[in-house]
């Protein structure tokens, strides 16, 4: 699933290509994707409508659209967000002033669309936590939040409710990078190992935004091009194969339903 840093590239990819463009006509191919309002009032609405921002908020995108209306896209699993010429095969098509389309493909049906005139009052969005890239993540607050939870340390770093954007790929490989067991009771953490975690965290996310994402399954920049993170990650996906720091095994764990990946040696 497309995390903080395949999102904010995206983002930034987007940025440069439709800001100031107006949208002449949309297509909805698979009207399940169009969560709010109903797709013959979406395509209503947001005709005409010209794209003014975009702001990210953890995993989700916020298009500003002239009239004080919101596009807000949710990729999900497998979605992507490609600006160029029409696929017909995507799930949404929208025509732009400058006769190139933004178009929005899903190879599974997860990926949410919904236009709004309150994007602070959708609920995904109103219940997520600190952007670990904001100056208002401290190591204070980290600590703090994990101080309080019962849960395990990979799920925590992975709850969106208290930070946004981060997911499989990024809690495993900030585990590893931290040395800290994924198993281990979030609360169990010392002083050490929470700050520890904290700058790698942030290290990785903004070096993961550096390389435009992580393309471990069909994730693709704004342009359908790969992001190249993927080749430096340590532990994720890498079930069986050495450990790149001690040599041995790595070993898979299953934690909330998510494969984690993590040496048992290396990380305490
Ligand atoms: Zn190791």
């Amino acid at each position: 699933m497309p995390e903080l840093p395949e999102v904010e590239t995206i983002k930034k990819d987007l940025e440069k290509y439709i800001l100031g463009r107006s949208i002449k006509k949309i297509e909805v191919n698979k009207p399940r994707i169009i969560k709010q309002p109903s797709p013959e009032r979406f395509k209503q609405e947001l005709k005409g409508k010209t794209f003014r921002r975009i702001v990210r908020r953890g995993k989700y995108l916020i298009f500003h659209l002239s009239s004080r209306k919101f596009l807000i896209i949710h990729l999900r699993l497998t979605g992507q967000l490609i600006y160029g010429e029409k696929d017909s095969k995507n799930r949404l098509n929208l025509l732009l002033s400058n006769n190139k389309y933004l178009n929005l493909n899903s190879r599974r049906m997860l990926t949410e669309a919904r236009l709004v005139d309150d994007w602070k009052k959708i609920s995904g969005i109103t219940r997520l936590g600190y952007e670990p890239l904001s100056q208002a993540f401290s190591l204070d607050v980290f600590r703090q939040g994990i101080n309080k939870k019962k849960k395990n340390i990979k799920a925590v770093l992975m709850d969106q409710t208290f930070i946004a954007g981060v997911g499989n790929i990024y809690s495993q490989e900030a585990l590893f990078w931290a040395k800290i067991d994924p198993r281990r009771q979030a609360c169990s953490l010392n002083k050490q190992e929470i700050k520890r975690l904290h700058t790698v965290l942030k290290k990785i996310l903004r070096d993961a935004v550096k390389c435009r994402g992580s393309s471990t399954s069909t994730y693709t920049d704004a342009r359908g091009k790969k992001g190249s993170f993927h080749s430096r990650l340590k532990v994720y996906g890498r079930k069986g194969q050495a450990c790149l720091c001690c040599g041995r095994p790595l070993k898979k764990v299953v934690i909330e339903g998510r494969t984690t990946c993590f040496c048992p040696k290396c990380q305490k």
